[in-house]
């Protein structure tokens, strides 16, 4: 078991920050692990993270630390995640992608161009009997909705459980990378897309969590075996306080799904570091689609790293503490990073019967995709899962899928149901003894004269009312 890495970033004072406030951060640097934050009432609160990256640190700095054995461990077929946490303009972006995903500056190139190359110099490096593949797929979780980046008319992905490879994206495009050259184009073109909807959506991408999901396949022709390994990056919404007043709408509606995702990570990540080792808890990962998919990331078999980036401005000192105390809550986490290795056999290579059978099998299929469209394709899946050739992929594993659903869901307004009855309990508790105190109160005036016996004496019948047997 080992924890999530948690490192906090900060960047440097934006011009406008000088402008209103001067020079003055709201910081203090105890080390390279341990920084001190004071609030609006300038208290003080010391945090400690794995690393601490102040103003002057270099994007090949966070790169080093927190990502590359990351991607080391996703050639070694072990999944990794990378999350970038933080209110609007803490650096997010910047962090994950550099000023611009094509940046040619070695210096300011952001943690995807990085992995990128890291991930191709691996390959590079590994044995000749080794056939590798990259595969990247890009989508946004907007309004609860997960877009396809890479074919805007797939609005709408399913994410689902599988048993052999984890959480997936059900039909979400996969785009085949041959070097980086090709990833840095795919990767630009999907967040164009992004960028179209930026203007469409009003600021959409500080409004959506954008997750990029790189596979990488081994097949390894010594041992007859694939391997993958898998690497998501996901660059959330910005974490801050959506402020309601007068909002309604579609912006009302963009507030209430952002928080409700980011307080069902917050909620995933206080049930994986509250619950005690020996009950196992309830863990709400059905709440939202981003915690949904980030399952494998933060309750599985995956290597993750959260990168909180704050301002060190004092104007944003309240949501820079907020996202302090965030990344030391999931410094708690553990996970436990499995190797998978698929019991399928490298097939193609071995030139064996079933190897030649599915080449001619896809040849046929190619040559029918041309020639049919899509009425014609659909009537046939039909025809072949009627005859039971094609098991119906919605059926089955979407009925348990939607089962489980309920079931988590029913749980947690059960579970929501037992707190608030507990918290009324509580509450009358609280009166009882209130009024038990009243009616002592009251018995002791009983004996006294005049008018104040009488004043006493309407309180306790007007008590009496209320509770029976006085
Ligand atoms: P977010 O994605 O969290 O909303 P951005 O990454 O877009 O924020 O950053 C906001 C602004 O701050 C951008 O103009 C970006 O270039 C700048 N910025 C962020 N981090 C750094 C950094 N480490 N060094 C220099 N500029 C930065
Ligand atoms: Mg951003």
């Amino acid at each position: 078991m080992s924890n999530v890495t948690v490192c906090v970033r900060f960047r440097p004072l934006s011009s406008k920050e000088k402008k209103d406030l001067g020079d003055n951060i709201c910081i203090q640097s105890m080390d390279s692990e341990t920084v001190i934050i004071k609030d609006e009432k300038e208290e003080g609160f010391a945090f400690s993270f794995d690393k601490v990256f102040y103003e002057e640190s270099k994007q090949a700095d966070v790169y080093e630390f927190l990502v590359l054995p990351i991607v080391r461990d996703t050639v070694n077929s072990i999944n990794g995640t990378i999350i970038t946490y933080g209110q609007t303009g803490a650096g997010k972006t910047y962090s994950m992608e550099g000023p611009n995903i094509l940046e040619s500056d070695e210096k300011k190139k952001g943690i995807l161009p990085r992995v990128v190359d890291g991930l191709f110099a691996c390959i590079k490096t590994s044995a000749d009997s080794t056939k590798y593949t990259v595969k990247l797929s890009m989508v946004e979780i907007y309004m609860e909705r997960v877009r396809d980046l890479f074919d805007l008319s797939k609005d709408n992905i399913q994410i689902k459980e599988s048993k052999t490879q984890g959480i997936v994206l059900s039909g979400a495009t996969e785009i085949s990378l041959s070097d980086t050259a090709e990833a840095l184009q795919s990767l630009s073109s999907g967040i164009a897309n992004r960028a179209i909807g930026e203007t469409q959506m009003n600021m959409a991408s500080s409004r959506s969590h954008c997750v990029y999901m790189f596979t990488l396949n081994q097949e390894s022709i010594s041992e007859k075996r694939v391997k993958s390994g898998k690497l998501i990056l996901v660059d959330l919404a910005g974490s801050e306080k959506v402020e309601k007043t007068g909002a309604e709408g579609r912006v009302l509606e963009e507030a209430k799904t952002i928080n409700k995702s980011l307080s069902a990570l917050g909620n995933v990540i206080n049930a994986l570091t509250c619950g005690s080792p020996a009950k196992a808890n309830h863990i709400p990962y059905r709440d939202s689609k981003l915690t949904r998919m980030l399952q494998d990331a933060l309750g599985g078999n995956s290597r993750t790293a959260l990168l909180c980036c704050c301002s060190p401005s004092h104007s944003n000192a309240s949501e820079s503490l907020s996202t302090l105390r965030f990344g030391a809550r999931a410094k708690h986490i553990k996970t436990s990073p499995l190797v998978k290795v698929s019991e399928e056999k490298c097939s193609k290579k071995n030139g064996d019967a079933s190897g030649t059978r599915d080449e001619s099998f896809e040849k046929i299929l190619e040559k029918m995709s041309e020639r049919l469209n899509d009425e014609d394709i659909k009537l046939l899946e039909e025809l072949f899962i009627q005859a039971g050739l094609f098991v119906d992929p919605d059926s089955e594993e979407d009925l348990e899928s939607a089962i489980q659903d309920v079931v988590q869901q029913t749980i947690s307004s059960l579970m929501k149901a037992v707190e608030e009855l507990r918290s009324t309990v509580e509450m009358l508790q609280r009166e009882n003894n209130a009024m038990k105190g009243r009616l002592a109160v009251a018995e002791r005036c009983d004996a006294l004269p005049g008018e104040n016996a009488d004043f006493l004496q309407k309180i306790f019948g007007f008590l009496s009312s209320f509770i029976p047997g006085m």
